[in-house]
């Protein structure tokens, strides 16, 4: 039966986590997990922008209360974190590219958190590249004037707002999604004789990746955890693994030749799609911190918190056929 309680319908009994990005690919799987586990503690409420659309309706639809929320306008946070025990707050760089406005809309959710008295929450962020590698340091080129990797270096500054002005905060650092091989335009392409070839710039270290849908899982074992996480860094990967081990397990999932090419860092930062000097930074930022870098993302920690975890093999299984072989 559903209660109203602060302007929107709650479960009784349940404590609620509010969860932005519930549209998407981080949020959306941390709204499946709670779902998935009707027994548990929990109860979903998807903070959209627009409750209207398709992604909102089919949540609906599902059953998951859906309320208005836009990080852009911090007077619509308030009544959308009402009575929340929890919040996920979770930001999308790549759909303004401004690392100022991911951080207003980081910082608006933190403070709302506090004034909301939510008790624990879960802050989806980065590393600020730039406390290891600082603006004068001429390996990675600046970018925006103050940031080497402004999707990572937006994320990480804000700490400082979670920590002193949210409600108690767990950080959660995710890897890279191998969900990229299908929407981001990073699979493998074809070449001569029928083999493909995978391009990324690794300069030769291992990436630590994940299965989008399976940070959601994570998430919820934060929040089953609880306190003791509070204040914790919990990177997370499905595994780690080398440009040719990630080509050969490709290979052997779509039964073709894939070959691994290790492109150099400033030819992919001179490719000129939007984001490509950002993300060039990025991977020669995690090629020079190495196993520094893969031992912030703890596939082992990450499959106590969510015992489904999909390793490499596991994801290509289930979305091999979903990569565009260009
Ligand atoms: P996504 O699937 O692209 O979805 C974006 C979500 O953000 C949507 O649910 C959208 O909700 C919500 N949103 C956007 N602007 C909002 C606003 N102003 N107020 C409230 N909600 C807003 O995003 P995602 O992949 O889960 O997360 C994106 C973040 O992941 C990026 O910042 C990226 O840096 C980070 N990340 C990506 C990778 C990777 O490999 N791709 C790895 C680690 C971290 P509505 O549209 O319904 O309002």
């Amino acid at each position: 039966m559903l209660t109203q309680s602060h302007g929107v319908y709650d479960m009784p009994g349940k404590q609620i986590i509010a969860v932005f990005g519930a549209t998407g690919a981080q949020g959306g799987g941390l709204v499946r997990a709670i779902a998935a586990d009707p027994n548990g503690p929990f109860e979903a409420r998807a903070l959209t922008r627009n409750p209207g659309s398709d992604k909102a309706k089919a949540l609906a639809a599902a059953g998951i209360t859906v309320v208005a929320a836009d990080a852009d306008k911090p007077e619509t946070l308030a009544p959308a974190l009402a009575g929340a025990h929890g919040a996920f707050c979770v930001t999308n760089f790549w759909e303004h590219l401004s690392a100022e406005r991911e951080g207003a809309q980081a910082s608006a959710m933190a403070r709302a958190t506090k004034a909301a008295g939510v008790q624990h929450v879960i802050w989806s962020t980065l590393e600020d590249t730039r406390l290891a590698i600082p603006l004068a340091d001429t390996r990675l080129p600046t970018l925006q004037g103050q940031y080497k990797c402004p999707h990572f270096d937006a994320k990480g500054q804000v700490d400082h707002v979670f920590a002193t002005e949210a409600a108690p905060t767990t950080y959660m650092l995710a890897a890279f999604y191998w969900d990229n091989f299908i929407h981001f335009g990073m699979g493998p392409r074809a070449g001569e004789n029928g083999a493909y070839t995978l391009a990324l710039p690794l300069g030769g270290a291992k990436l630590p990746g994940i299965a989008a849908g399976d940070i959601g899982g994570c998430a919820y074992g934060i929040f089953r955890a609880g306190a003791s996480t509070i204040g914790q860094r919990i990177g997370i990967a499905g595994e780690s693994l080398s440009g040719a081990d990630m080509a050969a397990k490709m290979g052997q999932a779509l039964g073709k030749t894939v070959h691994f090419l290790d492109v150099p860092f400033d030819t992919y930062r001179g490719l000129g799609f939007p984001g490509a000097e950002d993300l060039g930074n990025m991977f020669q930022y995690q090629a020079i911190m190495g196993e520094e870098f893969q031992r912030h993302r703890d596939a082992k920690r990450a499959r106590e918190l969510f015992p489904a975890l999909q390793d490499f093999s596991g994801w290509l299984a289930a979305n091999a056929r979903s990569m565009p072989l260009g």
